[in-house]
């Protein structure tokens, strides 16, 4: 069934609507992907065949791709902050990125064995409602 979800950059300059329906979703601890996020890892949708709409800011948008490798990134030259790209017929999408809700849920770590050395058993780590005394 096709969904149309929304989202936006950072800053909010760059909005966007895709339409499909995610079929994947994977955290991807690969070295690409923690450099990418800054993060242990990256949070990524795949819906095939989906339409994406810029709504806003498109002439903000930059799209990189790693040379000789389908690595890539879209985000927002004001920001910085991650998009959509479309991937060889495949929207891929950053889920910190969507505005709406979605009823999937990640369905596996992957490329752990690149993992950061820190990235172990973060699901111990102390859970705070709000930041740090
Ligand atoms: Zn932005
Ligand atoms: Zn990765």
């Amino acid at each position: 069934m096709t969904k149309t979800h929304s989202g936006s950059c950072r800053c909010g300059a760059v909005t966007y609507e895709i339409e499909g329906e995610f079929k994947r979703f994977f955290l991807c601890h690969c070295k690409r992907c923690r450099k990418a996020s800054g993060s242990s890892n990256a949070a990524n949708l795949f819906a095939p065949d989906a339409k994406l709409t810029w709504l806003t800011g498109e002439d903000k948008v930059k799209s990189f791709t790693l040379p000789d490798t389908r690595h890539g990134r879209s985000f927002c030259i004001e920001c910085g902050g991650m998009l959509p790209r479309i991937r060889d017929g495949m929207a891929v999408v950053p889920a910190g990125s969507l505005d709406t809700e979605i009823d999937i849920r990640p369905e596996a770590h992957i490329f752990m064995e690149f993992r950061a050395d820190w990235d172990d058993h973060l699901e111990d780590v102390e859970k705070l409602d709000g930041g740090p005394q």
